[in-house]
This record gives structure tokens, sequence and C-alpha cells, in this order.
């Protein structure tokens, strides 16, 4: 049986087919990154307007790639939260459409709970239960997932994303969008002692919840000094920018790395599944290795290509196919732009 998933939370227009035995047989994804790069992050009404344009397009070629024909289609599935309004719409439409053109059943997806699930598709074996950490420009997440269909809010950002304070810092350094990738390498260079900047919400106090915005502010008076205007580019030296990216990434690393720590200890969970975009972080990466060996927990990262917004990772909507999780008619977009759960 076939699956289409379709994905248009943000700024990228995906579809795929899926097989009920989790063979991946197309995956389309239209980037947005040329269109948003000159506002250094996602402008949602550009994003929207691109999701329109793209995501007929995008659908067909994936059932073209798939070799099938749009009446093959067994199950529609569509992220509906959280994410952009407009972007979502999008979506949703073209989902609904096809189901009621196809006569075919609807799944409703997180999309946040699909990141979770690209480690399942990466694996090629069940993950579940396991300790789920989302790390994106939009979200930074810990949920704990008892089945592949009960997911339990742990925690999560109260302000920035970890991959927004990777983009807002580059831009405060001078560096290109996207920032993380661009600090990532600057910080190659650099001294992560050099700067002192702050862990938000360090400790119990805040229990599994991340805060970023702090740290970006304290970066922007490390360049600027408190309470002055940001004017031209940072004036700094290669080097103290090279410092600061080195710094600043230990410290949002350190965060991610101690509150994951504490969520596993919590927990009691035998394993941790990573994705999102920021999961492409090697020190994240060599941090959470040393975490999982130490607590002698099984850790799963999603690959690059199902690290960022895909629908591949859709996939759990044979899950939810499954326990007969299915959507109506009149399935409405859920952005959670409150908080990100
Ligand atoms: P969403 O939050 O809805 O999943 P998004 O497009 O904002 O969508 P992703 O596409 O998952 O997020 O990831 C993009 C983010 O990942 C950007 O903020 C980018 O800076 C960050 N990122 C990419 N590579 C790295 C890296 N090596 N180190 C740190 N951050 C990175
Ligand atoms: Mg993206
Ligand atoms: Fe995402």
């Amino acid at each position: 049986r076939f699956l289409l998933a379709i994905e248009s939370t943000c700024d990228e227009t995906a579809a795929a087919i899926i097989t009920d035995d989790l063979q991946v047989l197309s995956s389309v994804v239209a980037s947005q990154e040329e269109l948003h790069r000159r506002y250094a992050g996602v402008v949602p009404e550009l994003a929207a307007r691109a999701h329109v344009e793209r995501i007929v397009p995008v659908i067909d070629e994936a059932i073209r790639r798939a070799s099938l024909k749009p009446a093959d289609l067994d199950l529609i599935a569509v992220a509906h939260t959280p994410g952009l309004a407009g972007s979502l719409i999008v979506g949703v439409s073209a989902a609904k459409a096809l189901s009621v053109a196809l006569e075919k059943p609807l799944v409703a997806l997180n999309h946040l709970h699909a990141h979770i699930y690209a480690c399942r598709m990466a694996a090629a074996r069940d993950v579940f239960p396991c300790l789920g950490l989302i790390v994106s420009g939009g979200h930074t997440s810990l949920y704990h997932c008892r089945t592949s269909t009960e997911f339990e809010p742990l925690g999560g950002t109260i302000d920035d994303a970890a991959g927004e304070a990777f983009d807002k810092v580059a831009t405060l350094l001078g560096l290109s969008y996207p920032g993380g990738p661009a600090i990532a390498k600057a910080a190659e260079q650099g001294n992560p002692r050099a700067y002192q900047f702050p862990r938000g919400l360090r400790g119990k106090s805040g229990g599994f919840d991340f805060s970023f915005s702090g740290l970006k502010t304290a970066v922007r008076y490390e360049i600027w000094g408190p309470g002055q205007p940001i004017d031209g580019p940072p004036p700094l030296s290669e080097q103290q920018v090279a410092d600061i990216a080195a710094s600043f990434q230990f410290a949002v690393v350190e965060s991610l790395a101690e509150k994951t720590k504490a969520a596993l200890q919590h927990t009691l969970l035998p394993r941790l599944c990573v994705g999102g975009g920021v999961a492409a972080n090697r020190l994240l990466r060599t941090r959470l290795r040393e975490v999982c060996d130490q607590l002698r927990v099984e850790l799963h990262f999603a690959p690059p290509e199902l690290c960022t917004d895909n629908a591949v990772m859709g996939a759990i909507a044979w899950e939810m196919f499954a326990a007969g999780n299915f959507a109506d008619l009149d399935l409405d977009v859920l952005p959670g732009l409150v908080r990100n759960k």
C-alpha cells in the first residue's frame, strides 16, 4: 500500500511516497533557502506564497518518481501542527483536496513527532520507547516517546529555538545565512572558553525547558556594548569572530546536552533520538555521544537529509493509520505560536 506524505510547515515544500513496510519510493524537497537568504530568516508571507506555487509540482513529482498514478495512493498524510499558519494551510488544503478527490483516508501529523520518526526511518528498526530531542530553526523540544504514537512533551524553548539563535548570532557576527554551518565553521579557529556566555535556565529551576534569548543578547552586548545601537558590520577581528562563535556554540551545546542528560536520568529511557537541522552540528553530536556513552543509552541521529524538513518522516502516518487515528475534512491548522509543544 502507498502513502503520500505532504510537508509544508515552514520553508520547505515536500512530498514523499512511502509503502506500508516503510520503503521510501520517492522524496521531493523544494527548499526556499535562496528566497529567504537576503532577510537572514524565514519571511512567513513569502514562504506561504512559494508553497502555493510549488505544492502541486512537488506532489506530482513525488508520484511520478514512484512510478505511480494518483489513483494508486491508499493514504494521504499532512503535517498540520506546529508551523507558520500560511505555510501549513497550503499543505493541509492540498491534502484535503486529494483525500476528497481520490476518496482516500487522511491522517494529520504533528511535525515534531515526525522529526523524531526520522530516526526510526534511518534506523530501519523500532526505536521506541525513546527520549526525542528536536533542535531546528523553529523548535527546541524534548519528548518522552512511549510508543510510536504516544508523545509526551517534557520541555521546550521558552523563547528562541537553538537554530534561530545560531542564525541571529551569525547575523550579529557578519556571517552568512543559514547561521548554523557558518558559526560552526568560524568556531573551528576559535577558543570556546574565550567568552563566558550565559546558559539559560541552567540547573533544576527550568525543568526541561530551554532559553536562548539571553545568550543571544549577551553576544550582542559583547559586540556593541549594553544599550548601544547596532551600527554597521561588527567591529571585530577575525579571531574575535572565531572566539565569539566558538564560545556561543559551546554555550548552546552545553545547554542542550545538560537538559537532555537530565531528561534521560529522569525518564530512564533506553535511547535518545535526535532530529532537526541543528542535529548536523558536530560539537552537539560529540557531546550527546559522550552523555549517552556515560549513561549507557543508545543514540540515534537522523541523517542530514532527514534532519531538515522533509516528507519521508511523515511515514509516521502508517503508525497512526494502524492506531485508527484519522482526520476529518474539517481538519484545521494549529500553528502553535505561543508554545510549540
Ligand atoms: P523547522 O524548525 O520547522 O523544523 P527550519 O527550516 O527552521 O524548520 P531546519 O530546516 O530543521 O529548521 O534546520 C535549519 C536550522 O538548522 C537553521 O537554523 C540552521 O542554522 C541550523 N543548522 C544547520 N546546520 C547547522 C550546524 N552545523 N550547526 C548548528 N546549526 C545548524
Ligand atoms: Mg528549513
Ligand atoms: Fe521541521
